[in-house]
Protein backbone atom coordinates (compact mmCIF):
# COMPACT_ATOMS: atom_id res chain seq x y z
CA UNK A 1 0.00 0.00 0.00
CA UNK A 2 1.52 3.85 -1.20
CA UNK A 3 0.18 6.49 0.71
CA UNK A 4 -1.55 9.02 -0.77
CA UNK A 5 0.70 12.49 -1.55
CA UNK A 6 0.45 14.57 1.30
CA UNK A 7 -1.92 17.49 1.45
CA UNK A 8 0.09 20.94 2.08
CA UNK A 9 -2.79 22.63 3.63
CA UNK A 10 -2.94 20.17 6.12
CA UNK A 11 0.71 20.32 6.91
CA UNK A 12 0.57 24.24 6.89
CA UNK A 13 -2.32 24.16 9.43
CA UNK A 14 -0.32 21.76 11.82
CA UNK A 15 2.94 23.88 11.30
CA UNK A 16 0.63 26.81 12.44
CA UNK A 17 -1.04 24.62 15.31
CA UNK A 18 2.26 23.84 16.55
CA UNK A 19 3.33 27.61 16.48
CA UNK A 20 -0.19 29.21 18.42
CA UNK A 21 0.99 26.18 21.28
CA UNK A 22 4.47 27.09 21.28
CA UNK A 23 3.41 30.59 21.98
CA UNK A 24 0.93 29.68 24.57
CA UNK A 25 -2.42 29.57 23.16
CA UNK A 26 -2.99 26.20 24.74
CA UNK A 27 -6.45 26.22 23.89
CA UNK A 28 -5.81 25.55 19.88
CA UNK A 29 -6.72 22.82 18.54
CA UNK A 30 -6.87 21.23 14.39
CA UNK A 31 -9.42 18.72 13.61
CA UNK A 32 -7.98 15.33 11.91
CA UNK A 33 -9.37 15.07 8.71
CA UNK A 34 -11.74 12.07 7.71
CA UNK A 35 -8.75 10.60 5.19
CA UNK A 36 -7.48 9.10 8.98
CA UNK A 37 -4.12 8.79 7.16
CA UNK A 38 -0.51 9.18 8.71
CA UNK A 39 -1.12 13.01 9.14
CA UNK A 40 -4.25 12.71 10.55
CA UNK A 41 -2.48 10.81 13.50
CA UNK A 42 0.17 13.09 14.48
CA UNK A 43 -2.87 15.85 14.51
CA UNK A 44 -4.63 13.72 16.86
CA UNK A 45 -1.50 13.26 19.14
CA UNK A 46 -0.59 17.14 19.10
CA UNK A 47 -4.43 17.14 20.14
CA UNK A 48 -3.79 14.56 23.27
CA UNK A 49 -0.32 16.00 24.14
CA UNK A 50 -2.05 20.39 23.90
CA UNK A 51 -5.06 18.83 26.22
CA UNK A 52 -2.45 17.51 28.79
CA UNK A 53 -0.34 20.74 28.79
CA UNK A 54 -3.29 22.74 29.45
CA UNK A 55 -4.09 20.35 32.12
CA UNK A 56 -1.02 20.97 33.69
CA UNK A 57 -0.82 24.15 33.07
CA UNK A 58 -3.85 25.07 35.13
CA UNK A 59 -3.00 22.75 37.90
CA UNK A 60 -0.08 25.03 38.32
CA UNK A 61 -1.94 27.82 37.78
CA UNK A 62 -3.88 26.70 40.76
CA UNK A 63 -0.99 25.89 42.80
CA UNK A 64 0.38 29.52 42.41
CA UNK A 65 -3.14 31.32 43.05
CA UNK A 66 -3.13 29.22 46.12
CA UNK A 67 0.52 29.39 46.97
CA UNK A 68 -0.20 33.27 47.03
CA UNK A 69 -3.55 33.45 48.71
CA UNK A 70 -1.36 31.60 51.83
CA UNK A 71 1.05 34.13 51.80
CA UNK A 72 -1.19 36.79 51.77
CA UNK A 73 -3.19 34.80 54.62
CA UNK A 74 0.64 34.69 56.44
CA UNK A 75 1.55 37.92 55.67
CA UNK A 76 -1.96 39.19 57.40
CA UNK A 77 -1.67 37.00 60.27
CA UNK A 78 1.99 38.46 60.55
CA UNK A 79 0.88 41.83 60.90
CA UNK A 80 -1.66 40.37 63.11
CA UNK A 81 0.63 39.60 65.30
CA UNK A 82 2.78 42.55 65.20
CA UNK A 83 0.13 44.92 65.97
CA UNK A 84 -2.88 42.86 68.05
CA UNK A 85 -3.52 41.44 70.99
CA UNK A 86 -3.40 37.68 70.48
CA UNK A 87 -5.89 37.38 73.22
CA UNK A 88 -8.10 39.83 72.98
CA UNK A 89 -7.99 41.03 69.66
CA UNK A 90 -7.39 44.75 71.11
CA UNK A 91 -4.85 47.06 69.33
CA UNK A 92 -1.39 46.05 70.94
CA UNK A 93 0.97 48.75 72.29
CA UNK A 94 3.01 49.42 68.42
CA UNK A 95 -0.92 49.85 66.74
CA UNK A 96 -1.47 52.22 69.60
CA UNK A 97 1.42 54.38 68.74
CA UNK A 98 0.83 54.06 65.21
CA UNK A 99 -2.90 55.72 65.63
CA UNK A 100 -1.21 58.46 68.79
CA UNK A 101 0.96 59.50 66.26
CA UNK A 102 -1.55 59.71 63.27
CA UNK A 103 -4.00 61.70 66.24
CA UNK A 104 -1.12 64.14 66.63
CA UNK A 105 -0.69 64.79 63.07
CA UNK A 106 -4.55 65.32 62.55
CA UNK A 107 -4.02 67.96 65.83
CA UNK A 108 -1.37 69.83 63.94
CA UNK A 109 -3.67 69.91 61.08
CA UNK A 110 -6.78 71.52 63.10
CA UNK A 111 -8.24 68.64 65.26
CA UNK A 112 -8.11 68.69 68.73
CA UNK A 113 -5.33 67.01 70.36
CA UNK A 114 -6.05 63.14 71.01
CA UNK A 115 -6.47 62.32 74.67
CA UNK A 116 -5.38 59.00 76.41
CA UNK A 117 -6.67 56.65 79.30
CA UNK A 118 -4.78 54.15 81.34
CA UNK A 119 -6.57 51.68 82.81
CA UNK A 120 -5.43 48.66 85.35
CA UNK A 121 -7.38 46.35 86.68
CA UNK A 122 -7.30 46.57 90.87
CA UNK A 123 -7.96 42.90 91.76
CA UNK A 124 -6.59 41.24 88.61
CA UNK A 125 -3.32 39.35 90.15
CA UNK A 126 -5.81 38.22 93.39
CA UNK A 127 -8.40 36.45 90.69
CA UNK A 128 -5.53 34.94 88.42
CA UNK A 129 -3.96 33.60 91.26
CA UNK A 130 -6.77 32.55 93.07
CA UNK A 131 -9.12 30.71 90.37
CA UNK A 132 -6.41 30.21 87.81
CA UNK A 133 -5.49 31.80 84.42
CA UNK A 134 -8.18 30.35 82.35
CA UNK A 135 -10.73 32.33 84.21
CA UNK A 136 -8.23 35.25 84.25
CA UNK A 137 -7.83 35.08 80.39
CA UNK A 138 -11.89 35.42 80.02
CA UNK A 139 -12.00 38.47 82.10
CA UNK A 140 -9.31 40.03 80.15
CA UNK A 141 -11.17 38.67 77.29
CA UNK A 142 -14.53 40.46 78.78
CA UNK A 143 -12.53 43.59 80.06
CA UNK A 144 -11.71 44.17 75.97
CA UNK A 145 -15.46 43.77 74.89
CA UNK A 146 -16.89 46.11 77.66
CA UNK A 147 -14.56 48.58 76.83
CA UNK A 148 -14.88 48.50 73.11
CA UNK A 149 -18.69 49.33 73.94
CA UNK A 150 -18.02 52.39 75.74
CA UNK A 151 -15.66 54.28 73.16
CA UNK A 152 -16.13 56.15 69.92
CA UNK A 153 -15.76 54.03 66.42
CA UNK A 154 -12.72 56.75 66.03
CA UNK A 155 -11.12 55.31 69.50
CA UNK A 156 -8.41 52.99 69.91
CA UNK A 157 -8.55 50.58 73.11
CA UNK A 158 -5.40 48.57 73.55
CA UNK A 159 -3.88 46.13 75.59
CA UNK A 160 -0.54 47.13 76.88
CA UNK A 161 -0.09 43.42 78.07
CA UNK A 162 -1.13 41.93 82.05
CA UNK A 163 -4.34 43.29 82.88
CA UNK A 164 -3.57 46.96 81.67
CA UNK A 165 -5.06 48.47 78.87
CA UNK A 166 -5.16 51.87 77.28
CA UNK A 167 -7.51 53.97 75.16
CA UNK A 168 -7.00 56.86 72.57
CA UNK A 169 -9.35 58.97 71.95
CA UNK A 170 -8.42 61.00 68.81
CA UNK A 171 -9.81 64.95 68.36
CA UNK A 172 -11.54 65.13 71.85
CA UNK A 173 -12.80 67.24 74.50
CA UNK A 174 -12.09 67.17 78.08
CA UNK A 175 -15.49 66.73 78.97
CA UNK A 176 -15.59 64.06 76.29
CA UNK A 177 -13.06 62.13 77.55
CA UNK A 178 -13.86 62.33 81.16
CA UNK A 179 -17.23 61.07 80.15
CA UNK A 180 -15.60 58.09 78.43
CA UNK A 181 -13.39 57.39 81.23
CA UNK A 182 -16.27 57.17 83.80
CA UNK A 183 -18.05 54.75 81.69
CA UNK A 184 -15.08 52.60 81.45
CA UNK A 185 -15.15 52.91 85.26
CA UNK A 186 -18.49 51.94 85.78
CA UNK A 187 -18.67 48.95 83.16
CA UNK A 188 -15.24 47.88 84.49
CA UNK A 189 -16.91 47.72 88.13
CA UNK A 190 -20.02 45.38 87.26
CA UNK A 191 -19.49 41.79 88.43
CA UNK A 192 -17.75 38.98 86.00
CA UNK A 193 -19.59 35.96 85.68
CA UNK A 194 -17.31 33.23 85.42
CA UNK A 195 -18.83 29.27 85.35
CA UNK A 196 -20.82 29.33 88.20
CA UNK A 197 -18.67 32.17 89.85
CA UNK A 198 -19.05 35.88 90.23
CA UNK A 199 -15.88 37.83 90.55
CA UNK A 200 -15.14 41.52 91.14
CA UNK A 201 -12.53 43.83 89.77
CA UNK A 202 -12.56 47.90 90.03
CA UNK A 203 -10.16 49.63 87.59
CA UNK A 204 -8.11 52.48 88.23
CA UNK A 205 -7.80 54.86 85.54
CA UNK A 206 -5.64 57.63 84.54
CA UNK A 207 -6.31 60.39 82.30
CA UNK A 208 -4.26 62.77 79.94
CA UNK A 209 -6.03 65.71 78.05
CA UNK A 210 -3.59 66.08 75.34
CA UNK A 211 -1.69 69.33 74.84
CA UNK A 212 -0.63 70.61 71.26
CA UNK A 213 2.95 69.61 70.49
CA UNK A 214 2.93 66.64 73.26
CA UNK A 215 4.60 63.00 72.23
CA UNK A 216 3.13 60.36 71.77
CA UNK A 217 5.31 58.81 74.17
CA UNK A 218 4.69 61.56 76.75
CA UNK A 219 0.72 61.26 76.52
CA UNK A 220 1.22 57.42 77.25
CA UNK A 221 3.97 58.86 80.53
CA UNK A 222 1.42 61.10 81.82
CA UNK A 223 -1.86 58.68 81.80
CA UNK A 224 0.32 55.97 83.47
CA UNK A 225 1.45 58.22 86.04
CA UNK A 226 -2.53 59.57 86.91
CA UNK A 227 -3.46 55.46 87.02
CA UNK A 228 -0.42 55.11 89.22
CA UNK A 229 -1.90 58.09 91.23
CA UNK A 230 -5.50 56.38 91.21
CA UNK A 231 -4.60 53.10 92.59
CA UNK A 232 -2.59 55.32 95.45
CA UNK A 233 -5.63 57.09 95.86
CA UNK A 234 -7.35 53.86 96.93
CA UNK A 235 -8.40 51.89 93.76
CA UNK A 236 -11.51 52.01 91.74
CA UNK A 237 -10.81 55.69 90.70
CA UNK A 238 -10.38 57.94 87.76
CA UNK A 239 -7.39 60.61 88.01
CA UNK A 240 -6.70 63.31 85.66
CA UNK A 241 -2.82 63.75 85.52
CA UNK A 242 -1.46 67.03 86.69
CA UNK A 243 1.90 67.92 86.67
CA UNK A 244 3.14 67.48 90.48
CA UNK A 245 1.90 63.79 90.25
CA UNK A 246 5.56 63.40 88.59
CA UNK A 247 6.75 64.43 92.09
CA UNK A 248 5.03 62.10 93.91
CA UNK A 249 5.69 59.22 91.30
CA UNK A 250 9.56 60.44 91.93
CA UNK A 251 9.48 60.19 95.51
CA UNK A 252 7.50 56.88 95.19
CA UNK A 253 10.31 55.05 93.28
CA UNK A 254 12.91 56.38 95.69
CA UNK A 255 11.00 55.45 98.72
CA UNK A 256 10.88 51.50 96.86
CA UNK A 257 14.57 51.66 95.80
CA UNK A 258 15.35 52.81 99.90
CA UNK A 259 12.56 50.30 101.22
CA UNK A 260 14.82 47.22 101.65
CA UNK A 261 17.85 48.50 102.81
CA UNK A 262 15.96 50.65 104.89
CA UNK A 263 15.04 46.72 106.96
CA UNK A 264 18.67 45.48 106.33
CA UNK A 265 20.07 48.48 107.92
CA UNK A 266 17.46 48.77 110.82
CA UNK A 267 16.04 52.30 110.15
CA UNK A 268 12.49 50.92 110.77
CA UNK A 269 10.59 51.48 114.46
CA UNK A 270 7.90 50.76 116.44
CA UNK A 271 5.38 53.07 118.35
CA UNK A 272 3.01 51.37 120.70
CA UNK A 273 -0.35 53.11 121.03
CA UNK A 274 -1.80 52.30 124.39
CA UNK A 275 -5.76 50.51 124.17
CA UNK A 276 -7.34 51.09 126.82
CA UNK A 277 -10.36 49.59 129.02
CA UNK A 278 -12.65 52.43 129.46
CA UNK A 279 -14.65 51.05 132.33
CA UNK A 280 -11.78 50.31 134.38
CA UNK A 281 -8.98 52.83 133.23
CA UNK A 282 -6.81 50.13 132.28
CA UNK A 283 -4.16 49.40 129.34
CA UNK A 284 -5.07 45.86 128.41
CA UNK A 285 -2.82 46.32 125.23
CA UNK A 286 -1.13 48.25 122.62
CA UNK A 287 -1.02 48.83 118.85
CA UNK A 288 2.58 48.55 117.11
CA UNK A 289 2.68 50.96 114.58
CA UNK A 290 5.41 51.30 112.22
CA UNK A 291 8.17 54.69 111.67
CA UNK A 292 10.91 54.37 109.38
CA UNK A 293 13.77 56.95 110.74
CA UNK A 294 15.02 57.70 107.14
CA UNK A 295 18.54 58.47 107.31
CA UNK A 296 18.25 62.59 105.46
CA UNK A 297 14.37 62.78 105.60
CA UNK A 298 13.75 62.23 109.33
CA UNK A 299 10.65 60.12 110.68
CA UNK A 300 8.24 58.94 108.47
CA UNK A 301 5.02 57.53 108.60
CA UNK A 302 3.13 54.38 107.47
CA UNK A 303 1.19 56.81 104.65
CA UNK A 304 4.58 57.66 103.47
CA UNK A 305 5.59 54.21 102.37
CA UNK A 306 3.07 51.11 103.53
CA UNK A 307 1.24 51.62 99.68
CA UNK A 308 4.69 51.53 98.52
CA UNK A 309 6.04 48.91 100.36
CA UNK A 310 3.26 46.68 98.78
CA UNK A 311 3.67 47.92 95.33
CA UNK A 312 7.16 47.02 95.39
CA UNK A 313 6.53 43.44 97.16
CA UNK A 314 8.90 44.79 100.04
CA UNK A 315 5.63 44.34 102.56
CA UNK A 316 6.55 40.70 103.02
CA UNK A 317 9.72 41.46 104.41
CA UNK A 318 8.66 44.62 106.38
CA UNK A 319 5.81 42.52 108.08
CA UNK A 320 8.37 40.23 109.10
CA UNK A 321 10.23 42.63 110.99
CA UNK A 322 7.02 44.20 112.82
CA UNK A 323 5.81 40.76 114.02
CA UNK A 324 9.79 39.66 114.85
CA UNK A 325 9.86 42.77 116.90
CA UNK A 326 6.64 42.53 118.37
CA UNK A 327 6.76 38.74 119.69
CA UNK A 328 10.53 39.32 120.80
CA UNK A 329 9.22 42.33 123.04
CA UNK A 330 6.54 40.59 124.12
CA UNK A 331 8.44 37.93 125.29
CA UNK A 332 11.18 40.10 127.39
CA UNK A 333 8.44 42.19 129.06
CA UNK A 334 7.25 42.04 132.58
CA UNK A 335 4.56 44.08 132.23
CA UNK A 336 3.32 40.89 130.14
CA UNK A 337 4.23 38.34 132.36
CA UNK A 338 2.30 39.91 135.08
CA UNK A 339 -0.63 40.93 133.38
CA UNK A 340 -2.46 38.00 131.66
CA UNK A 341 -5.14 40.60 129.58
CA UNK A 342 -2.53 42.50 127.92
CA UNK A 343 -1.93 41.55 124.23
CA UNK A 344 0.13 43.51 121.36
CA UNK A 345 -1.76 44.59 118.16
CA UNK A 346 0.04 44.25 114.59
CA UNK A 347 -1.49 45.21 111.27
CA UNK A 348 -1.28 43.49 108.11
CA UNK A 349 -2.33 44.04 104.88
CA UNK A 350 -4.03 41.27 102.84
CA UNK A 351 -1.08 40.33 100.85
CA UNK A 352 0.61 39.55 103.97
CA UNK A 353 -2.17 37.23 104.93
CA UNK A 354 -2.02 35.79 101.52
CA UNK A 355 1.28 34.95 101.99
CA UNK A 356 1.68 31.29 103.02
CA UNK A 357 4.66 31.13 105.10
CA UNK A 358 2.72 33.77 107.71
CA UNK A 359 1.12 31.11 110.12
CA UNK A 360 4.81 29.35 110.72
CA UNK A 361 6.09 32.44 110.55
CA UNK A 362 4.15 33.34 113.76
CA UNK A 363 3.69 29.74 115.25
CA UNK A 364 7.65 29.48 115.03
CA UNK A 365 8.38 33.08 116.90
CA UNK A 366 5.54 32.63 119.44
CA UNK A 367 7.47 29.27 120.35
CA UNK A 368 11.11 31.04 120.21
CA UNK A 369 10.10 33.87 122.70
CA UNK A 370 7.62 31.81 124.93
CA UNK A 371 4.97 33.82 124.27
CA UNK A 372 1.08 32.68 125.06
CA UNK A 373 -0.37 32.65 120.98
CA UNK A 374 -3.46 34.75 123.12
CA UNK A 375 -1.23 37.65 123.14
CA UNK A 376 -1.16 38.61 120.23
CA UNK A 377 -3.63 39.80 117.79
CA UNK A 378 -3.72 40.77 114.20
CA UNK A 379 -5.54 43.35 112.46
CA UNK A 380 -7.05 43.37 108.81
CA UNK A 381 -8.76 46.00 107.48
CA UNK A 382 -12.34 45.57 106.84
CA UNK A 383 -11.81 47.03 102.93
CA UNK A 384 -9.25 43.77 103.00
CA UNK A 385 -11.62 41.27 104.01
CA UNK A 386 -14.39 42.69 102.34
CA UNK A 387 -12.83 42.09 98.74
CA UNK A 388 -11.57 38.87 99.29
CA UNK A 389 -8.02 40.21 99.23
CA UNK A 390 -6.83 38.17 101.71
CA UNK A 391 -7.55 35.66 99.78
CA UNK A 392 -9.43 32.14 101.63
CA UNK A 393 -9.63 32.79 105.18
CA UNK A 394 -7.76 29.76 105.95
CA UNK A 395 -4.69 31.71 106.88
CA UNK A 396 -7.23 33.36 109.34
CA UNK A 397 -8.55 30.54 110.37
CA UNK A 398 -5.28 28.61 111.48
CA UNK A 399 -3.87 31.06 113.06
CA UNK A 400 -7.30 31.45 115.56
CA UNK A 401 -6.96 27.39 116.20
CA UNK A 402 -3.31 28.94 117.39
CA UNK A 403 -4.87 30.89 119.75
CA UNK A 404 -3.84 33.90 118.41
CA UNK A 405 -6.77 37.10 118.07
CA UNK A 406 -7.96 38.53 114.92
CA UNK A 407 -9.65 42.22 114.49
CA UNK A 408 -11.16 43.72 111.90
CA UNK A 409 -9.57 47.41 111.60
CA UNK A 410 -10.93 50.54 110.57
CA UNK A 411 -14.71 49.57 110.44
CA UNK A 412 -17.31 51.61 109.29
CA UNK A 413 -14.98 52.45 106.56
CA UNK A 414 -16.22 49.76 104.17
CA UNK A 415 -19.87 47.89 103.86
CA UNK A 416 -19.97 45.16 105.56
CA UNK A 417 -22.99 43.36 107.30
CA UNK A 418 -23.41 42.35 110.99
CA UNK A 419 -24.34 39.25 109.67
CA UNK A 420 -21.34 39.04 107.54
CA UNK A 421 -18.53 39.85 110.40
CA UNK A 422 -20.64 37.39 112.43
CA UNK A 423 -19.15 34.51 109.74
CA UNK A 424 -15.86 35.96 109.75
CA UNK A 425 -13.13 34.28 111.82
CA UNK A 426 -12.62 37.41 113.63
CA UNK A 427 -12.99 38.46 117.72
CA UNK A 428 -13.01 41.84 118.20
CA UNK A 429 -13.83 44.91 115.89
CA UNK A 430 -11.88 48.38 115.44
CA UNK A 431 -14.80 51.07 115.07
CA UNK A 432 -13.06 53.48 112.68
CA UNK A 433 -12.55 57.08 114.16
CA UNK A 434 -14.53 58.70 110.86
CA UNK A 435 -17.33 57.35 112.81
CA UNK A 436 -16.88 59.04 116.34
CA UNK A 437 -15.90 62.47 114.50
CA UNK A 438 -19.23 64.08 115.07
CA UNK A 439 -20.12 62.17 118.55
CA UNK A 440 -20.41 65.39 120.09
CA UNK A 441 -22.18 68.08 118.10
CA UNK A 442 -24.44 65.31 115.83
CA UNK A 443 -27.09 63.58 118.17
CA UNK A 444 -27.70 61.47 114.70
CA UNK A 445 -24.30 60.24 115.18
CA UNK A 446 -24.98 59.30 118.64
CA UNK A 447 -27.44 57.09 117.92
CA UNK A 448 -25.66 55.66 114.94
CA UNK A 449 -22.37 54.68 116.93
CA UNK A 450 -24.58 53.42 119.86
CA UNK A 451 -26.79 50.78 117.79
CA UNK A 452 -23.15 49.62 116.01
CA UNK A 453 -21.97 48.95 119.16
CA UNK A 454 -24.42 46.89 120.30
CA UNK A 455 -24.93 45.35 117.12
CA UNK A 456 -21.17 44.27 117.23
CA UNK A 457 -21.99 42.88 121.10
CA UNK A 458 -24.84 40.43 119.85
CA UNK A 459 -22.57 39.42 117.37
CA UNK A 460 -20.47 38.15 120.40
CA UNK A 461 -17.66 40.26 119.53
CA UNK A 462 -15.45 42.96 121.37
CA UNK A 463 -15.28 46.59 119.69
CA UNK A 464 -12.65 48.85 119.91
CA UNK A 465 -13.07 52.73 119.16
CA UNK A 466 -10.36 54.03 117.89
CA UNK A 467 -9.15 57.78 117.18
CA UNK A 468 -11.26 58.96 120.81
CA UNK A 469 -8.92 62.76 120.80
CA UNK A 470 -11.09 64.41 123.89
CA UNK A 471 -12.79 63.68 127.48
CA UNK A 472 -16.14 64.29 125.52
CA UNK A 473 -15.64 61.71 122.91
CA UNK A 474 -14.90 59.39 125.45
CA UNK A 475 -17.87 60.41 128.30
CA UNK A 476 -20.31 59.91 125.17
CA UNK A 477 -18.81 56.39 124.51
CA UNK A 478 -18.73 55.36 127.58
CA UNK A 479 -22.46 56.64 128.40
CA UNK A 480 -22.85 54.07 124.75
CA UNK A 481 -21.36 51.47 126.91
CA UNK A 482 -18.42 51.10 124.97
CA UNK A 483 -15.66 49.24 126.46
CA UNK A 484 -12.24 49.49 124.86
CA UNK A 485 -10.83 52.79 123.36
CA UNK A 486 -7.76 54.08 121.78
CA UNK A 487 -7.01 57.85 120.93
CA UNK A 488 -4.93 60.53 121.23
CA UNK A 489 -6.68 61.61 124.26
CA UNK A 490 -5.90 58.42 125.83
CA UNK A 491 -2.55 58.14 124.68
CA UNK A 492 -0.35 58.86 121.71
CA UNK A 493 2.01 56.39 120.02
CA UNK A 494 5.01 56.02 121.69
CA UNK A 495 7.82 54.00 122.89
CA UNK A 496 6.84 50.56 124.50
CA UNK A 497 8.40 51.62 128.22
CA UNK A 498 6.32 55.22 127.43
CA UNK A 499 3.50 53.47 126.30
CA UNK A 500 2.85 50.76 128.95
CA UNK A 501 3.01 53.11 131.76
CA UNK A 502 0.36 52.08 134.30
CA UNK A 503 -2.72 53.53 132.66
CA UNK A 504 -3.70 57.57 134.10
CA UNK A 505 -7.26 57.59 134.83
CA UNK A 506 -8.51 58.40 131.27
CA UNK A 507 -10.89 60.99 132.68
CA UNK A 508 -8.02 63.11 133.52
CA UNK A 509 -5.70 61.92 130.64
CA UNK A 510 -4.44 65.32 128.19
CA UNK A 511 -3.74 65.02 124.91
P1 LIG B 1 -4.64 52.02 111.90
O1 LIG B 1 -4.32 50.59 112.08
O2 LIG B 1 -6.07 52.40 111.82
O3 LIG B 1 -3.90 52.78 113.06
C1 LIG B 1 -4.41 53.89 113.69
C2 LIG B 1 -3.83 55.15 113.11
O4 LIG B 1 -4.54 56.25 113.66
C3 LIG B 1 -2.38 55.38 113.49
O5 LIG B 1 -1.79 56.13 112.45
C4 LIG B 1 -2.52 56.20 114.74
O6 LIG B 1 -1.37 56.98 115.02
C5 LIG B 1 -3.67 57.08 114.37
N1 LIG B 1 -4.37 57.56 115.55
C6 LIG B 1 -4.49 56.97 116.75
N2 LIG B 1 -5.23 57.71 117.59
C7 LIG B 1 -5.62 58.80 116.89
C8 LIG B 1 -6.42 59.95 117.21
O7 LIG B 1 -6.92 60.12 118.30
N3 LIG B 1 -6.61 60.87 116.21
C9 LIG B 1 -6.05 60.70 114.98
N4 LIG B 1 -6.27 61.64 114.06
N5 LIG B 1 -5.30 59.63 114.65
C10 LIG B 1 -5.09 58.70 115.61
P2 LIG B 1 -0.42 55.74 111.80
O8 LIG B 1 0.55 55.30 112.82
O9 LIG B 1 -0.04 56.84 110.89
O10 LIG B 1 -0.80 54.46 110.96
C11 LIG B 1 -1.63 54.55 109.86
C12 LIG B 1 -2.00 53.21 109.32
O11 LIG B 1 -0.89 52.53 108.79
C13 LIG B 1 -2.55 52.27 110.38
O12 LIG B 1 -3.91 52.57 110.57
C14 LIG B 1 -2.33 50.93 109.74
O13 LIG B 1 -3.38 50.62 108.86
C15 LIG B 1 -1.08 51.16 108.93
N6 LIG B 1 0.07 50.55 109.62
C16 LIG B 1 0.76 51.02 110.68
N7 LIG B 1 1.73 50.15 111.03
C17 LIG B 1 1.63 49.11 110.17
C18 LIG B 1 2.36 47.87 110.03
O14 LIG B 1 3.27 47.53 110.79
N8 LIG B 1 1.98 47.04 109.00
C19 LIG B 1 0.96 47.36 108.17
N9 LIG B 1 0.65 46.49 107.21
N10 LIG B 1 0.26 48.49 108.29
C20 LIG B 1 0.58 49.37 109.28
MG1 LIG C 1 -4.79 49.20 113.15
MG1 LIG D 1 -7.70 51.58 112.38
Amino acid sequence: MTEPPIDDRRLEQLVDLIVQLAAGNLGARLEASPARDSVDAVITGINLLADELDTIYRTLEERVAERTAELDQAKRDLERLALYDALTGLANRTLLGDRMRLAIVWAERGARPPSALLLDLDEFKTINDGLGHGTGDLILVEVARRLTHVVRDTDTVARLGGDEFAILLPDVSEDEALRIAERALAELSKPYVVGDRTVWSGASIGVCFGLRGQSADLLLRDADTAMYAAKASGKGTVEVFRPEMHHTARARLQIASELGAAIDDNQLRLDYQPIIDLQAGEIVGVEALVRWQHPTRGRLMPADFIAVAEDSGHIIELGHWVLDTVIERLGRSPRVASDPRFKAYVNLLPVEVRWSGLVDLIADRLHKHKVPAGRLVLEISETGLMTGDVGGLESLIALRQLGVGTAIDDFGTGYSSISYLRRLPVDMVKVDQSLIADITTDEAQVRFVGAILHLIEAAGLDAVVEGIESVDQMDRLVALGCRYGQGYHLGRPAAWKNAILPARSPRTARP
